[in-house]
Order: C-alpha cells, then structure tokens, then sequence
C-alpha cells in the first residue's frame, strides 16, 4: 500500500505553521508497514486540491487528508472530495449529537455552519472526534482509501493513533501480517553503519530496512510482511542475527528503549545509587534521570558546579589541582565523579566537564568533553568525547555517552 499524505491549508503555504501532522502521521505509518511516496501541502483551494487529488490518485492508494474540516467558509476538503468523487455528503447522527451536546453545554446558540462539521462522505466509516467537533472518515472508492483527519494536532494525533491507524493496519495486512522492530546504535555513525550493513541494506527485502539518524544515535526498523506474526517474527530475528554480526557491538536497545530508559532500568534493578557532579551540562543528566519513573530509588542528588571556584567550593576539588590539569580534562572529571560519590555516598558517581562550544574553555577547543563514571569500590571509567556542533547539541551528547558508559 503507498500512501499519500496531504495537509490542506494556506496558512502551511504561508510559512505561518509547521507541517507536524504530516510528519506524525508519516512515523506512525511507518510503524504498520505503510509506505509513504508522497507529502503534499496544498492551499484552501477546491481548484488546486481537485488538482492534487487526481495527482494523488495516480501514484497512490491511499490518500490521508488533514485541514479543512471546520465549519468555516474556507473548509472545503470533504466538499471538494465528495464532487471528485462523485459522493453524497449526509448527516452523522453521532457527529450531530456530540457538536449539539457541546453547544448545550457552552450554553451558546448552534449555528448552521456548525451542523456542517457533522456531514460525511456516504459510506464512509466515521471516526470520533474527542478533543473537538468535526470528525474524521474512512471511505474508499475504486480501489483507492480516503482517510479525513481534522487539521488542529490534538484533534488529529490521538485520532489517527486510536482510530484510524488500527482501521489502516488491517487494510494493509490484508496481503499479509506486519510486524516491525527497531533497533538502537549509539556510538557508531549513521555513515559507517550503513558501509558495514552495506550488502544487507541493499539485498534485504523482507523485512525492509531502514536506517535513520539523530541526536548521536542511529536506529534501524525492520519491517517484515508474512501470513503470521510468528513467522514475522522469525524474519525479524533472522535479521537481527545478522545485524549483530556486522555491528552488533553498538546495539543498545530495541523499539521504545532509550539510553535514559535502559540506564534508570539499570539502576533501579540492582538496587544501585547514582549523584552527579555537572559543569557544562548543568543539570541536564540528572533532569534526564529524573523524567524516569521509579527513578527517587536511585538518584540521590548532585551538584552543579560551572565555574572552577564552585568546583573548590562544592566539591572540594583543589584549586592548584584545577590548574596543573585544566577544568577541561580527564582527571577533573575523574575528580568530580568521586568527589560527588563520596559527598552523596552513593555507589554510582558521574562526573561532566567540557567545552560546551562554540568558543574555546580553559585552552580546549569548543566540542571537548570528558565523561567520568567513579563506582563505590574505586573504579573508574572516563571518555573523551570530541564534538563538533551547537552547544546545546553538545550538552546533550555529553549527557548520553554518560549513560551510554552506564548501560554497557
Ligand atoms: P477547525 O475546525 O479548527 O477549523 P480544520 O479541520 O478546518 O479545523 P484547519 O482550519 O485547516 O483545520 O486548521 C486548523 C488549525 O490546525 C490551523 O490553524 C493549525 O493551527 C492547525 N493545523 C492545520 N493543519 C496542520 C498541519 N498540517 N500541521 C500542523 N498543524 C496544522
Ligand atoms: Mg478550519
């Protein structure tokens, strides 16, 4: 099944708004196995949309609308498809009902423009509206699926996750079951994994493969089509098996793991204790930590200390020590994690220097970072991260390869 989407709307053309919808709609499609050909973003226009629906027709059999579904004069998507069509537009009791009871309850008079939000193509399957007034369809017309979503994202996403993304599901695995699995890299470029995985990502047709990289991770999703899930399955892990052996090392995680997820598990699991000591991440590690659930079992605190006087003062790090070795460096990230270990008295200390960038800090270029991890006990484990890009973009890849040394 190919899908096209088609986000109606002149404010997209204007530049006055993101196209987020098509971008939501496009990861969640991807997830079933349908695959997207086309985005197209189109003016509240019938000439022009009739336009885009026969190009659509022709390169697509799926056809995801979203805008144009409000009340007012320049929502036109359902009226502009039902003449293409050459379908009657009739009253939904249910869309009528609700759009009434919400009326009542604002206590505002129900205009005629309003009972319009509740007309849908005849035959379609109508889907609810929760978070707003004008609900979605489903119809299909020679061999070609129209799916209708309202333009305001929350009106849209829980719409298309509830209702219409199971409905799509199983008219795409009507030839066939489809299951997918992702797999997590850290550590190795999206480059580099696609040189080693070369032969496979070029060969490999089911499941497909698809790569895809942000934020200093790489993902694959792999996607298999078969008569059960239990054979998709097996697809899926003679896939994996293979993977592994090409780049297995830089596997962390699969589907919905993340680094942060992995490291809270971890912790919490083995009954173990982490602080922080933070200077260019101020903070940051530990915020991450925290959107964990369960996590108070094992994060005690930290501390953030940016300049080299608060590291003195804080952690009581020498300032003749800060100097020989430079803030930016192995042993004052070293210094740091055992400092904030033993001041927490926990059994996982972190420490985090660096230069955030762009400029250079105490003599190292923009991007040099060191990662320490101090464990009750004496070891020690450090990296050296050299990073290019924005400062931010640093601040975060500091605070992963943390967990990353944490997981592995
Ligand atoms: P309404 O009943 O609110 O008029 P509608 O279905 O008619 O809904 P539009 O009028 O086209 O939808 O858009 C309403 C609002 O939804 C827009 O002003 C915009 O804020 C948001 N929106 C529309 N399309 C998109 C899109 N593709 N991506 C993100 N937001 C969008
Ligand atoms: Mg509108």
């Amino acid at each position: 099944m190919k899908a096209e989407i088609i986000a109606v709307g002149s404010e997209l053309l204007l530049g006055q708004i993101n196209n987020t919808n098509a971008r939501y709609i496009s990861s969640g499609l991807a997830e079933i196995g349908i695959d997207v050909h086309f985005q197209t973003v189109v003016g509240d226009n019938p000439g022009r949309l009739g336009e885009v629906i026969r190009i659509a027709e022709s390169r697509a059999d799926l056809l995801i609308f979203t805008g144009g579904l409000g009340p007012t004069k320049d929502d036109l998507t359902k009226e502009t498809i039902a003449h293409h069509a050459g379908r009657r537009l009739v009253h939904d009791e249910a869309a009528l009902r609700s759009i009434e009871g919400w009326f009542k309850r604002m206590g505002r008079p129900m205009t005629e423009n309003n009972r319009k939000q509740a007309l849908v193509l005849d035959g379609a399957v109508v889907l609810e509206n929760r978070h707003g007034m004008a609900p979605g369809m489903l119809a299909a017309s020679g061999g070609v699926h129209y799916l209708l979503m309202p333009g305001p994202p929350k009106e849209m996403e829980p719409m298309f996750t509830e209702q219409a993304k199971p409905l799509l599901a199983q008219i795409a695995g009507e030839d066939g079951r489809i299951v997918s699995r992702v797999l997590r890299f850290y550590g190795i470029g999206e480059a580099e994994l696609e040189e080693r995985l070369m032969d496979l990502l070029d060969n490999q047709t089911n499941p497909t493969l698809a790569p895809l990289a942000s934020d200093g991770e790489v993902t694959i999703r792999m996607t298999a089509k078969t008569e059960s899930r239990e054979e998709a399955v097996v697809l899926l892990d003679r896939a994996e098996t293979e993977i592994r052996k090409l780049a297995g090392e830089y596997i962390y995680g699969h589907d919905d793991e993340t680094l942060v997820s992995k490291a809270a598990s971890l912790l919490i699991e083995n009954r173990l204790t982490i602080s922080a000591a933070e200077s260019l991440t101020a903070g940051l590690f530990m915020a991450e930590l925290a959107e964990q659930p369960g996590i108070s079992a094992a994060l005690a605190g930290g501390v953030v200390t940016y300049t080299a006087e608060a590291k003195t003062a804080q952690l009581g790090i020498p300032a003749e020590f800060l100097k020989e070795h430079g803030v930016v460096s192995e042993e004052t990230a070293a210094a740091m994690a055992s400092s904030v270990l033993a001041k927490f008295s926990t059994d996982v200390g972190v420490g985090l220097t660096g230069a955030a960038g762009p400029d250079p800090h105490d003599g190292e270029p923009g991007g040099t970072v060191w990662v320490a991890i101090a464990r009750r006990g004496g070891s020690m484990e450090t990296r050296k991260l050299l990073l290019s890009g924005m400062r931010n973009t640093n601040r975060i890849r500091a605070v992963k390869s943390a967990l990353h040394i944490l997981i592995r």
